[in-house]
């Protein structure tokens, strides 16, 4: 019954995410949720939802594909395990290894496979620190990030991730990593500034960063090609073309974390591809299999994948692995997710839904006079709201609007995320939704918005 799980959640589930005093006061859980189908998903107690957030920007081709469930259901009965340690493999994670390269951006070499976008991140910094080692450059080490970047919760992603929340009382981040300025042009230091004229700030601070410590210490930088959990914000005009140039000046690796914007998010298979990126090393995770099953990727490129592999007596093994590293299961809703994504031309949807959706928004709340910008690219938004437009001030306390407007939304039958440490509503929906599905979310924005706010 609903009672004996709320109580069993009550005993022993440790949510993530979750404000600690929710169960010292024995909260029932939030929400059992049973099924789903396109971009609805259903709960215990009848209620039918759109999730206007793909789960965890992770759902891309929706709930309840057959074709995802069946190969998994078929992987399981023939072999729901084996490792792919010293070369072994199984029909599916090579099928899905030649698969994501096919899809890979021009000068990848290989996909090492993990479990979800956080470890990825964990191997992709061992990678780099490998390589330089075996390039005889010990000291080049320290890896750039920017304040507001999300690369997930390890001791290594979290110090990437520059969201003090994932910091705080963990005494991260860990000393070799260095955060730069976030590329957020809503929130530029002197509203004056163009926006080319941020982007040469951005620059500049880049510069300043690499100067202060030392070109001959930073191995990468890493960054995803919008942000996505801080704040849902596409670059500046010509930011990635600018980083880009600094990076290859000074011999630095550039580490595209394409968690969200892997496999069609924005229109295009990767963000790579939209922002004209080079990548050393790619992330992967969410999109790879819509989450069906859990499984990441660290796609590395030619120009480290040859320093890898050139005297390979003397580099030895890379000691790093995981137990399900390319698990079969993971592998089969990989491979039956990315037939699928393209049967149903989801990449092409996504943008063009996408650019409705923000579309929509904007006639349905441009003008409320608590919405400071929306904004996205491809199948991604974000709602800024401000106590003040003229001035772009936060809410007091910050962060307190968001979640209220998004449990109106919740009592209309949609789910937006209320962005951590911000007043920010996001959107980012399976990528097959459609007009009407893009309508109705923006409508019922505005009707939790003057709910809320007036
Ligand atoms: N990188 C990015 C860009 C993400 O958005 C996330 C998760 O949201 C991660 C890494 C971490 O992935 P995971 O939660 O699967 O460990």
């Amino acid at each position: 019954t609903n009672d004996q799980l709320a109580h069993w959640d009550r005993e022993s589930f440790f949510h993530p995410s979750t404000h600690l005093s929710q169960f010292a006061r024995g909260e029932a859980p939030q929400r059992i949720i049973t099924g789903g189908e396109g971009v609805f998903i259903t709960d215990r107690d009848g209620n039918r939802l759109l999730d206007g957030f793909a789960g965890l920007y992770c759902v891309n081709a929706g709930y309840g594909r057959r074709q995802i469930t069946d190969a998994i259901a078929k992987q399981a009965h023939e072999l729901a395990y084996y490792h792919s340690y010293a070369g072994h493999g199984t029909e599916a994670s090579i099928t899905l290894s030649k698969m994501v390269m096919d899809r890979a951006p021009e000068g990848m070499a290989r996909v090492y496979f993990g479990l979800g976008g956080s470890d990825a991140n964990e191997t992709n910094i061992k990678l780099v620190w490998y390589y330089n080692n075996i390039r005889g450059l010990p000291q080049k080490k320290k890896i750039i990030s920017r304040w507001r970047g999300y690369h997930g919760s390890g001791l290594v992603s979290g110090s990437l991730t520059g969201l003090e929340l994932f910091h705080k009382k963990f005494d991260l981040p860990l000393s070799q990593v260095v955060h730069t300025e976030a590329p957020f042009y809503y929130r530029r230091p002197d509203p004056a500034m163009t926006e080319a004229d941020f982007t040469a700030w951005l620059l500049a601070k880049l510069e300043e960063t690499i100067a202060r410590e030392g070109a001959d210490t930073i191995a990468a930088f890493i960054g995803e090609p919008v942000l996505g959990t801080g704040g849902i914000v596409p670059p500046p005009v010509g930011y990635w073309q600018g980083v880009q140039e600094i990076l290859k000046r000074h011999d630095i690796l550039l580490i595209v974390d394409e968690v969200i914007t892997g496999f069609g998010r924005l229109g295009t298979m990767f963000g790579s591809q939209h922002y004209g990126l080079q990548p050393d090393l790619i992330t992967i995770a969410k999109g790879l299999t819509s989450a069906y099953a859990p499984l990441s990727g660290s796609i590395v490129g030619t120009k480290m994948w040859d320093v890898l592999c050139q005297g390979t007596d003397e580099n030895g093994v890379f000691g790093h692995g995981w137990t399900y590293s390319a698990h079969p299961i993971g592998a089969a809703a990989g491979v039956a997710n990315l037939k699928l994504i393209d049967e149903l031309g989801l990449v092409e949807n996504a943008g063009k839904v996408g650019a409705y959706l923000r579309r929509a928004m904007t006639d349905a709340v441009g003008d409320h006079p608590n919405v400071g910008e929306i904004r996205g690219e491809g199948m991604l938004c974000a709602v800024e709201l401000t106590s003040d437009r003229a001035t772009r001030a936060s809410f007091d306390p910050m962060g307190s609007v968001a979640p209220k407007v998004a449990g109106e939304m919740l009592k209309r039958g949609v789910i937006a995320r209320a962005m951590p440490q911000a007043d920010m509503l996001g959107f980012a929906p399976p990528l097959c939704l459609t007009t009407d599905e893009a309508d109705q979310i923006a409508r019922v924005t505005g009707e939790a918005l003057r709910a809320t706010l007036g």
